[in-house]
């Protein structure tokens, strides 16, 4: 079954053209086609494939907003007082987006249990039990954090107290329950697929090549199928641009004059197999080098993330081998006991941060200032808050018009990914287009350790069937996705089968 041609758009008019279907796009496109508005959802790619599948998977408690205050005198506090309350707000934020997650959708998100490490001559641990006591009293929805400073003698069931630099300086640490996405990708799959059954129109390998202004106000909107290059045009009233950090690349194509608004910085991961004990357990330290963050995801931990100044098409950001060195080298000073080398590598991915110039925060644009009225871009959203930056865009939406169509009910029951090439018509339903569509973004076994050669095969021939290739076609699928692994994930897949991954999951600190 092949995708429709992006030619039968030729013409049509959409309230609200949402450009990108990342975290903040697809979101944003279930929340406008509950409300009733009749949406275009495009992505050059796929749905999740740009940085929302580069995050290091976090749905952080509000610990990392407070981190800035930390080690301040009460002085300090009250002299930078504007600055403290931003604090408190983005940590309120992160509280109710963490609780928000988990609430809406429990099987996307896990609990794991994070230790900070307390060293002597760093920030206090009575300074960290403020913070918790502060982020309590902010409100955890229900999903309690679970704090608890420990000890140097108390760690013993801790996994990477035997692994600590320092031991002799090691006075202890602070553990709480945090929550990970594991596959935030699958999210965007799940948020644009109930919009498509709330109405919405939905494509992927879409790109926006040109956007003209309209004599009534709107917008006129030039699109080309990535995959075949057949194009349309389309009439919309507004357009969100969520492109992340292509966000000023989507804005050019309406003005080449328009500002700049995005701040990129690139951050690359690397994931290693730690022992069965390490799972449901991270890690989070400041180093020399910068913040040290080591997460289980999907059986390995992703360990990261760099954090350089990057310019040039996000769509070019790969993990360097010196990149990956430098990681490796910061994760055996932290923790010598890991002893971890180049093979211990599993794959390393990059990604380009959509930060928003000169705010550390999300900023919404309205680029009427830019003389672009009815264009919008969203800079600095993360996955964790895309739940809210969706609400905030759905108001600003409502401010302007209303829906063309009546509100729709409450969330559509999640759709359930089955693993494997058997769920290759499914897969189909889901716009999957190429080998990396399904086990990355559908399934999400290229994501564990037992995928292998064989799996790669007869997901290749089960998609080839249900898109009509003859063998040629499917062993031309097959070279691209290994090339795609080779340079996006520092990953080479051999022809053999892998063995079958060793480490179970559990759940920790359950609420
Ligand atoms: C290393 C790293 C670690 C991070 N860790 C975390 C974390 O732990 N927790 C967290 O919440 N956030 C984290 N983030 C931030 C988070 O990943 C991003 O802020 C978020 O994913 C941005 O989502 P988005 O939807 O705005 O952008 P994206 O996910 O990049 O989506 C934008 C989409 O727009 C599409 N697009 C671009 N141009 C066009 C065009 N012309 N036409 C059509 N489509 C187009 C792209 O293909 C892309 O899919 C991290 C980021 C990095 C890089």
């Amino acid at each position: 079954m092949s995708e429709p041609s992006v030619e039968l758009l030729e013409g049509r008019s959409f309230d609200v053209l949402i450009v990108g279907a990342g975290a903040n796009g697809s979101a944003t496109a279930e929340a406008l086609a509950r409300a009733g508005y009749l949406v275009l959802l495009v992505d050059k790619s796929d749905f999740g494939s740009g940085t929302t599948s580069r995050s290091s998977r976090m749905l952080h408690c509000g610990f990392r907003s407070l981190e800035g205050a930390a080690g301040k005198s009460l002085w300090q506090h009250l002299t930078q007082l504007p600055d403290r309350l931003k604090l408190l707000k983005s940590a309120r934020e992160q509280l109710a987006a963490r609780a928000d997650f988990a609430s809406v959708m429990p099987a996307r998100v896990r609990p794991v249990t994070i230790a900070i490490p307390l060293f002597r001559g760093s920030v206090g641990g009575w300074q960290i039990d403020m913070a918790a006591v502060l982020l309590s009293l902010l409100g955890t929805g229900g999903f309690p954090l679970d704090y608890r400073r420990l000890k140097a003698h108390e760690l013993a069931d801790l996994p990477f107290a035997d692994w600590l630099r320092q031991r002799q300086d090691f006075t202890g640490a602070v553990t709480f329950c945090d929550y990970v996405f594991d596959w935030p990708e699958r999210i965007c799959v799940d948020q644009a697929m109930a919009a498509e059954q709330l109405g919405a129109c939905v494509r992927n390998y879409t790109a926006v090549e040109t956007m003209f202004q309209s004599s009534d106000g709107g917008w006129t909107v030039a699109l080309r199928d990535e995959i075949d290059g057949t194009k349309a045009t389309v009439a919309v009233r507004l357009v969100l641009n969520l492109a992340g950090p292509w966000i000023d690349k989507v804005t050019q194509t309406a003005s080449s004059t328009a500002p700049q608004r995005i701040a990129a910085s690139k951050g690359v991961q690397i994931a290693v197999a730690l022992p069965e004990r390490f799972q449901d357990h991270g890690l989070v330290a400041a180093t020399d080098k910068g913040a040290f963050v080591c997460i289980p995801s999907q059986g390995l931990h992703l360990i990261g993330a760099t954090n350089s100044k990057f310019t040039g098409d996000p769509s070019d950001a790969v993990a360097t081998e010196d990149e990956i060195e430098n990681l490796l080298a910061r994760t055996n000073a932290l923790l010598p006991g890991a002893g971890l080398g180049r093979a211990d590598v599993r794959y390393a991915i990059a990604g380009v941060r959509p930060g928003s110039r000169g705010s550390p925060g999300r900023v919404i644009h309205d680029h009427a200032a830019d003389g672009l009225p009815g264009l919008v871009s969203v800079t600095g959203g993360t996955v964790a808050t895309s739940r809210q930056t969706a609400q905030s865009l759905r108001r600003l939406v409502a401010r302007r018009f209303k829906a063309s169509r009546p509100a729709k009910g409450e969330r559509l029951d999640l759709l359930d990914p089955k693993r494997g090439a058997a769920d290759a018509p499914r897969f189909a339903v889901e716009h999957a287009r190429t080998i990396a569509d399904v086990v990355f973004r559908r399934g999400g076994e290229a994501w564990t350790t037992h995928f292998d050669a064989q799996m790669l095969q007869a997901t290749a021939d089960a998609l080839g069937r249900s898109n009509g290739w003859d063998p040629a076609r499917t062993d031309q699928a097959i070279a691209a996705f290994r090339a795609e692994l080779d340079k996006y994930y520092r990953r080479d897949l051999g022809s053999a089968p892998s063995e079958p991954s060793e480490i179970s999951r559990s759940t920790a600190c359950p609420s």
